[in-house]
């Protein structure tokens, strides 16, 4: 066969296992895996590289609104390239639902703005406002259009639905073969929580960290995860950021509930301390669920490590620090109104591979696993994910041994911050393709804008996860095992 791309002399390393041997690259997938290939009209010499598959990040808020208004930093020009520097041949940012509007219109809507993607993508879809011809229509279109995920928030006045919502959500999402999403934080408790730094006077940026107790997470965990038992519907619990989340996500994989998860590195990488930086600089490290302590650092890593997460994403969230971002309701705003969330998309996995395999904290095989094949299986990218032929030529080659220290420049984004700042890392991706197009090449952008695809997903991959069926409801029988 005459190949167009061959990878030559790189140790490929998969979830699965690590050899050394060659690739071969035929009209955008791979069509040969060997110890030695011939021929290529193009041959990258990867000797002393490592040759994963390219990151899928599955966690990223491009050219979105906030429920507040505020438009993110990042459209999917620059938000895709940012990816793409940061060793990803794709992603799934979310199209969020404003409340009255219809999901169709949302799609549309993202369509537009996805089109200048320089990788491939799809969506999560946000709903905040599911209505019977949302419920009964608009969803189900949108899944045989091959978005096969959604998102739901227990927190936010605005985006929150309750629990009966939830389960509305988490029922229908199950008949058609989706994935439910949730942000899970206590809302009641974080308003409370807010009355009495309010009535004290403490506003400063350091008290958003207090404002939201690491209870109200596994609470809003622990609930996420009965309602979908009730329903025997598949759920992914984002951003976990604390020991007693991540215990409950354990124990209810380990009874059976057809659960995901996943962290980010900012609860592995920074504290509430950063929160607390002079004058407004904490306003840089504001995101919901908020940095935690070094403790809750040691013990997350352990849960990676351990198996409890399918994911490290970045929850990319990019308010700039000026008056259209962070401060957008001025300069001194009491926490509660400063823009929530920080940029993280071409940091994720130079951290992850730093701090993870190069330090002997997780194997290549789990950082492969954890930045790429688990979310192609739990989000059903078919083609995505593994270094196998019939795959994307989504490849990314590392340089196991670069060192540097990451600055804002080097994110290649719009921010004008980057809160892994200073940060020295071990291991670069040199070289980033995008089926079987070089994107990325000695730190050079190589793609041109809209050369992304929208990639159709399939349904979560199930297949160990067996379930969990309450006896009062099997959602099979649309009623319980006590009735019949
Ligand atoms: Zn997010």
């Amino acid at each position: 066969m005459q190949f167009d791309t061959v990878i030559h002399g790189g140790t490929i390393a998969t979830a699965d296992y690590t050899a050394k041997g060659d690739i071969g690259i035929k009209d955008g997938r791979i069509a040969a895996l060997a110890e030695t290939l011939s021929g290529g009209e193009r041959r990258i010499d990867a000797g002393g590289r490592i040759v994963v598959p390219g990151g899928i990040e599955a966690h990223a808020h491009i050219a979105q609104e906030s429920s507040s208004g505020v438009m993110s930093a990042d459209d999917y020009l620059s938000g895709s390239i940012s990816a793409a520097f940061g060793g990803n041949s794709s992603f799934i940012p979310f199209a969020a639902q404003q409340r009255g509007q219809s999901v169709d219109d949302v799609i549309a809507t993202y369509d537009a703005r996805a089109a200048r993607s320089v990788i491939d993508y799809s969506y999560h879809l946000i709903i905040s406002d599911p209505q019977p011809k949302v419920l009964e229509d608009e969803l189900p279109r949108a899944f045989a259009r091959g978005i096969t995920s959604f998102k739901v928030f227990m927190t936010y006045d605005l985006m929150n639905l309750g629990d009966g919502g939830m389960l509305d959500i988490l029922s229908v999402a199950r008949e058609h073969g989706a994935i439910t999403m949730v942000h899970a934080e206590n809302n009641d408790m974080v308003k409370w929580m807010n009355r009495k730094l309010a009535d004290k006077g403490l506003s400063a940026p350091k008290y958003h960290a207090i404002s939201r107790p690491e209870l109200a997470e596994e609470e809003a965990i622990n609930r996420a995860i009965q309602l979908a038992k009730l329903v025997d519907a598949p759920l992914f619990i984002v951003h976990v950021s604390t020991e007693g989340g991540a215990e409950i996500v354990r124990r209810e994989k380990f009874n059976g509930a057809k659960l995901f998860a996943e962290t980010c590195p900012q609860y592995l990488a920074l504290t509430r301390d950063d929160l607390d930086r002079p004058g407004m600089e904490g306003a840089k490290y504001i995101c919901s669920p908020p940095l935690r302590d070094a403790r809750t650092q040691d013990t997350l890593w352990h849960h990676i490590a351990m198996g409890t997460f399918e994911s490290v994403s970045s929850d990319h969230a990019p308010y700039r620090f000026d008056d259209t971002g962070k401060f957008l309701n001025g300069r001194d705003a009491p926490y509660p109104k400063i823009a929530n969330g920080m940029p993280g998309i071409a940091a994720r996995l130079p951290y992850l591979f730093s701090e993870g395999v190069v330090k002997g904290r997780i194997t290549i095989e789990q950082f492969v696993a954890l930045s790429s094949t688990n979310a192609a299986k739990t989000f059903g990218c078919e083609t995505k994910g593994r270094i196998a032929p019939g795959m994307d030529a989504d490849i990314a080659i590392w340089n196991p041994e670069t060192r540097r220290t990451v600055t804002v420049q080097d994110q290649h984004d719009n921010m004008d911050y980057t809160p892994f700042e200073g940060m020295e890392v071990t291991g670069m991706p040199e070289i980033v393709m995008n089926r079987g197009a070089v994107i990325i090449e000695d730190g050079e952008l190589k793609a041109k804008e809209g050369q992304g695809r929208f990639v159709a997903r399939q349904p979560a991959d199930l297949r160990a996860k067996p379930g969990w069926t309450a006896k009062e409801f099997d959602p099979a029988q649309n009623f319980g095992a006590v009735l019949r």
